[in-house]
């Protein structure tokens, strides 16, 4: 994983090290990583890169500044998007970074990774945030839209997302050049969406810094149990108890469907564990106006 790199520690030196401690420090290991002496290797040609940039940084009074604040930045969102993603399973591989880059190759490539690691001006994509929407059994079925609030990070508008204003770091943001805003969206629940599926809704993620594009939202969809429904694929099933005197003779019963009442025909001699199919009244299939069926499965009471 590509993360920001720590100056100091590739320095070696402490967070509070003066310009002197670290201009002695950066010779020492220049002479030694140079790729010179390294007989030109591409590894020490990359460690040395590195090191250049992180004595760019540190040796100059604004920059080393800058990326403090943004090393601060960074803690701070970091350990937000760790709640976010503290239910998903474990091994899985989803995160944040992870799945932002994919879509952030194009508009990355016009710079190099070291210039962005620091440069607090370069614009960057919002963050992607994924959250899980529980929902009831039927609304999963059938689809609609669900109104859902959550917190997402927009730019300050006290300092117009520059981090600053005319009296130094914006107290609203404290530099951080974002905030923490509700926004609210309708989510379209499509019909007879899978369990757990992960829905991406473009640009309801974080906002972007310094003019970067916005991250996405996505809603991880997940079904509340249900009292008496259990649904198979596009196929709903309801347990439906009769009294033995009906199970007997036979006659008519209502029932309660997904979103309707249905009056069905009980056979004579009907027994426990037989069913009743009635077409297109299950959840959607392939997200669409077409629905799988209701089954009743009868159940004798007092058997
Ligand atoms: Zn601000």
């Amino acid at each position: 994983m590509s993360q920001t790199k720590n100056y100091y520690k590739i320095l070696g030196v402490e967070k509070t090290a003066t310009f002197a401690e670290i201009k002695k420090r950066y010779r020492e290991l220049a002479k030694k990583h140079h790729p010179d002496v390294n007989n030109s290797s591409q590894k020490a040609e990359n460690n040395f890169k590195i090191l250049s940039a992180a004595y760019q940084v540190l040796s100059d009074k604004k920059k080393r500044k800058e990326y403090d604040q943004q090393a601060s930045y960074r803690k701070s969102t970091s350990s937000r998007q760790d709640r976010q993603r503290s239910w998903t399973d474990p091994g899985d591989d989803f995160n944040f970074r992870g799945q932002r880059t994919e879509y952030q190759d194009d508009f990355r490539r016009t710079t190099t990774e070291e210039e962005q690691k620091y440069d607090p001006d370069f614009p960057t994509r919002g963050f992607d945030l994924q959250f899980m929407l529980e929902l009831p059994l039927v609304t999963i079925a059938l689809g609609g839209t669900v109104p859902y609030s959550y917190e997402k990070y927009v730019q300050c508008q006290d300092c117009e997302g520059t981090g600053s204003d005319s009296e130094g770091t914006c107290a609203t943001c404290k530099g951080k050049r974002l905030v923490v805003q509700q926004a609210t969206v309708d989510v379209k629940v499509p019909p007879g969406v899978g369990d757990k599926f992960t829905l991406r809704i473009p640009n309801e993620g974080g906002e972007g810094k310094n003019g970067g594009p916005p991250g996405d939202l996505l809603i991880q969809f997940i079904t509340q149990p249900h009292p008496r429904f259990k649904r198979r694929q596009s196929d709903i099933y309801a347990e439906v108890p009769i009294s033995r005197e009906l199970a007997e003779k036979g006659g008519s019963l209502e029932v309660e469907l997904l979103d309707s009442v249905q009056t069905i025909r009980i056979e004579e001699d009907t027994l426990t564990g037989e069913e009743l199919r009635i077409p297109g009244q299950g959840a959607g299939i392939n997200w669409g106006k077409k629905r799988g069926d209701f089954i009743v499965k009868f159940k004798i009471e007092d058997e």
